[in-house]
């Protein structure tokens, strides 16, 4: 598995669910959107109402189920989990529906994932809590409306471009989830290695914060590698020192990238001559998933500037030749 992949390993949820905040106020960082939750949460609960429908979007490991998480505990209600995928017929989604208590999250994760018969049930239930399903089949069959509760639907993507207008116009907050800083991915990796009973000290969760591509699932994936090695090879103390030398072995450079992201900018420096290159191709010559670059590899070295996506193919950046000593070309040069 990836070192710095999106998806959680079973075991690895279950860690994971130990250490996620469970309130508003242990979600660290996304100020935006811890206010306007917050405000959001307040009014609804003040009038005794359901939240309203949630749209979060962002790459993977962001916190999206986590705050999903948060915002059923904020409202003190429950909350169902399921996802795009699993939603093959309307019938599953009735039967979820139809089995919520009044004001009840459903949480709806790679909801860009809906199939599209799925999605025409999904309308009148999240505007007017109704179901409209058709029973039995040919002549003999017929439609019924069913009254729901009122619910709130949280979907989660990873792609906000890739969900259809009429459903992104009926959620009435719409969260984007912004990669995190160095500071606040150090306070996590305290936050969790004291839930862990990891010993650490500031300089080993700086270390750690900044490998970690912006991203809490990675900060405390390193963090439990970590603290593998420096039980192992030195005495429990993970300090920057410690730190590095864990993620050295783990192929994590000082920027967090992994093998992966160093075949992706080389090869489009290299064997595209620094791009453009269209998304296809650099997939076929590194031998990766189109959607696994897209959604997993590529956001945060667009975001940090080591790659560019342009209306002709990706290019890379000045940073990714400085980043591997490589001399940048005139054209990048200014
Ligand atoms: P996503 O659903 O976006 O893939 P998750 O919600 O599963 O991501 O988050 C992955 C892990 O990162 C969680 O287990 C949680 O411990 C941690 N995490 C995510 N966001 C935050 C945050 N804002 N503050 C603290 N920890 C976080």
């Amino acid at each position: 598995d990836r070192l710095v992949s999106a998806g959680a390993s079973a075991d690895e949820d279950r860690i994971e669910r130990a250490i996620r905040p469970q309130r508003l106020a242990d979600y660290v960082g996304q100020p935006a959107v811890r206010e306007q939750m917050g405000i959001a949460i307040e009014a609804a609960s003040r009038r005794g109402e359901a939240l309203d429908h949630v749209l979060i979007f962002g790459p993977p490991g962001l916190g999206k189920t986590t705050l999903a998480h948060i915002l059923a505990a904020e409202m003190g209600v429950n909350l169902r989990q399921t996802s795009g995928p699993v939603l093959e017929r309307p019938g599953d989604l009735a039967a979820l529906l139809t089995n919520l208590e009044p004001r009840d999250l459903l949480f709806v994760d790679e909801i860009h994932r809906l199939s599209p018969i799925v999605e025409e049930v999904l309308y009148p239930a999240m505007e007017d809590y109704q179901l409209d399903i058709v029973i039995g089949e040919g002549p003999a069959a017929r439609s019924i409306r069913i009254d729901l509760p009122p619910f709130t639907l949280v979907g989660a993507t990873t792609r906000a471009g890739a969900l259809t207008s009429p459903l992104r116009d009926r959620f009435g907050l719409v969260q984007r989830l912004e990669f995190y800083s160095v500071p606040d991915l150090t306070q996590i990796v305290l936050r969790s290695a004291g839930i862990l009973k990891a010993q650490i000290d500031d300089g080993g969760a700086g270390e750690i914060a900044r490998r970690s591509r912006g991203t809490p699932r990675i900060a405390n994936r390193l963090l439990r590698r970590a603290r593998d090695y420096a039980e192992v090879r030195a005495d429990g103390v993970i300090t920057a020192d410690t730190a590095g030398e864990a993620m050295r072995l783990l192929s994590v450079d000082t920027n967090g990238f992994d093998l992966m992201d160093r075949r992706l900018l080389l090869t489009l420096i290299e064997r595209f001559d620094g791009g453009p290159a269209g998304l296809d191709n650099l997939a076929a010559a590194i031998g990766e998933a189109r959607d696994t670059i897209e959604d997993v590899i590529e956001p945060y070295l667009i975001q940090q500037g080591y790659l560019m996506r342009t209306p002709r193919g990706r290019v890379a950046g000045k940073a990714a030749y400085e980043h591997y000593g490589l001399k940048t070309p005139e054209r990048l040069a200014t």
